[in-house]
């Protein structure tokens, strides 16, 4: 496995690669789980080569305090690396990708960005733009896989390829969970022995907003979800969301042509977790 903190360095070696050989990429942001390689598997059956970048990207955190306790442990993320094969690990600093400069470019996503994980991180989906657009020029992947866990920024990520006609496929994963339901994720390591304890009930909530979706309306449905919630202190509701999967635009009515998805984010204390579910 070969480890690239350098730009030139990783084009020297993407450039040196036989004609033809195929690339699949995974964009991280470390900490690695079993949902991470879940995506990093799948690239490596449909490609020839597979590329993962670690980079904590600084710009798409809204909150200072969230990237400085964001968990690191690169290590331990290189071996597990190495123990899948992974072919290539890219371990840029901010300087490396950002120069001096550290900020985001302003984007249109036609509306993608305004809504749910938009109304609540300012400026989240800018950062990301940012970010992925420089790994993709730098990495030039063929395919590229993200997991339906952040469903918001995989819709966005399909729509920036679009719009500024990037020569990428973007995959769409599926969400990779903990046995007792609750969805894999880095920030679960900071959750206390109490909040982890409770926080399947994000996931049973979601699974219950499914079965009620086949016999109520999206209104009725939210109200549940909220009456749920009161009764569990440990976790705020932040917001829970039933939307149309390619506007991402909060529904009343539901047509029958249209794929819908329930969203949620809490907090468990001062982490902040999300989640979805296709209906
Ligand atoms: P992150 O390191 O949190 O930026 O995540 C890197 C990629 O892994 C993103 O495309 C995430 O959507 C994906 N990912 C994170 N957690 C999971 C999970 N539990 N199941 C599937 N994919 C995930």
């Amino acid at each position: 496995m070969l480890v690239f903190a350098k730009i030139k360095s990783i084009q020297q070696k993407i450039k040196s690669l036989k004609k033809g050989t195929s690339i699949g990429f995974v964009p991280t942001m470390g900490a690695l789980h079993k949902g991470h390689l879940s995506l990093i598997k799948q690239a490596k059956k449909e490609n020839d080569i597979v590329v993962v970048s670690i980079f904590v990207n600084p710009t798409q955190f809204d909150k200072k305090e969230d990237l400085i306790n964001y968990p690191k442990t690169i290590d331990t993320d290189l071996s597990l690396l190495k123990s899948i094969y992974c072919d290539i690990v890219f371990t840029p600093t901010a300087e490396e990708i950002y120069s001096n400069n550290i900020q985001s470019q302003s984007f249109n996503f036609d509306g993608l960005e305004f809504q749910m994980e938009g109304k609540f991180r300012d400026g989240h989906f800018d950062g990301v733009g940012t970010i992925v657009k420089r790994l993709f020029e730098i990495v030039t992947p063929h395919k590229s896989y993200f997991g339906e866990k952040d469903f918001q920024q995989l819709q966005i990520i399909k729509k920036m390829v679009e719009k500024y006609q990037i020569p990428v496929k973007v995959i769409g994963c599926d969400i990779f969970r903990e046995k007792d339901g609750l969805a894999m994720s880095s920030r679960n390591s900071r959750l206390t022995k109490k909040h982890r304890e409770v926080a399947p009930f994000i996931y049973k909530t979601l699974k219950k907003a499914k079965i009620e979706f086949g016999t109520k309306n999206a209104s009725e449905i939210v109200e549940m979800v909220e009456n749920e919630f009161k009764k569990q202190p440990l976790l705020e509701l932040e917001y829970f969301e039933i939307a149309d999967e390619e506007t991402l635009q909060s529904i009343k009515n539901k047509d029958q042509k249209r794929k819908y998805r329930a969203f949620i984010a809490i907090f468990a204390n001062k982490i902040r977790l999300i989640d979805n579910i296709s209906l």
